[in-house]
């Protein structure tokens, strides 16, 4: 029987895996960041309180890059949480400006949203959608990721009835755990997968410690040796190439 029969389950990273994420988090983050300086700057006027400073002048976007940090490390289990850090870290700046309560959470709330809006706005690779579609008619399919995009938001959701954000897990990968979940529910076990990711240290080394395929999406490196069981591919488009390769036929 060959390799690719074999396979059962495939299991996808998303960010940078699927799509470029770096622009995305780019406008995602300066963004909402504008957007609630401005909307704060506004409602503060329209209530006879124009601010001395800013918001943003007063707390830059290092700032919030730092409280998050500085939260992260006081609450291990939440490391990977990165919706969570970013609401808790908003909330205590907006606290810090001088806001009570309620109009912190309110704010932290709107921003959030709009954090949420603009972090949907992936754009995936003109060929995952027919990629997914023509591989999930061979093979059960699972998205695990770090980030806090929720697949349910994008149009490719349908080809994943199983959709892992490990960090809601409190288990962000490197931690086997979402690939366990992932699996479990796939009903598959890790000898008959093959995860697709970009990162060595959160998709590769974890996925192949459990005995899982992987295939890893590496543009910038030359080709080396790599263990037995790590494939490297330039995009994810070759994937269906590396399948065909590993049963053997160039048929499947
Ligand atoms: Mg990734």
């Amino acid at each position: 029987m060959s390799a690719t029969r074999r396979l059962q389950a495939l299991t996808f990273d998303l960010d940078d895996t699927l799509w470029d994420n770096h622009q995305v988090m780019v406008d995602t983050e300066t963004g909402h960041y504008n957007w609630l300086d401005e909307a704060l700057e506004k409602w503060q006027r329209s209530r006879g309180n124009a601010p001395i400073r800013r918001f943003a002048e007063h707390f830059p976007l290092e700032t919030f890059a730092d409280r998050r940090r500085e939260l992260a490390a006081a609450n291990p289990l939440r490391r990977g949480d990165f919706t969570w850090l970013r609401e808790r870290a908003l909330l205590a700046l907006l606290r810090d400006y001088g806001l009570n309560d309620s109009a912190a959470w309110l704010w932290t709330s709107a921003a959030m949203s709009r954090f949420m809006t603009l972090r949907h706005r992936v754009a995936p690779h003109p060929e995952v959608e027919p990629l997914l579609s023509e591989l999930g008619r061979y093979y059960r399919l699972a998205s695990i990721t770090n980030g806090n995009v929720d697949v349910r938001r994008l149009a490719l959701s349908h080809h994943f009835p199983v959709a892992i954000a490990a960090g809601e897990l409190f288990a962000p990968k490197p931690d086997a755990r979402p690939f366990l979940a992932a699996l479990s529910r796939l009903g598959t076990p890790p000898s008959r997968a093959l995860h697709v990711g970009d990162s060595w240290r959160e998709d590769v080394e974890p996925a192949r410690r459990l005995g899982m395929q992987v295939a890893w999406i590496s543009p910038h490196i030359d080709d080396m040796a790599l263990p037995a069981g790590i494939h490297r591919l330039n995009h994810v488009r070759e994937l269906p190439g590396l399948l065909h390769r590993l049963a053997g036929t160039g048929r499947d």
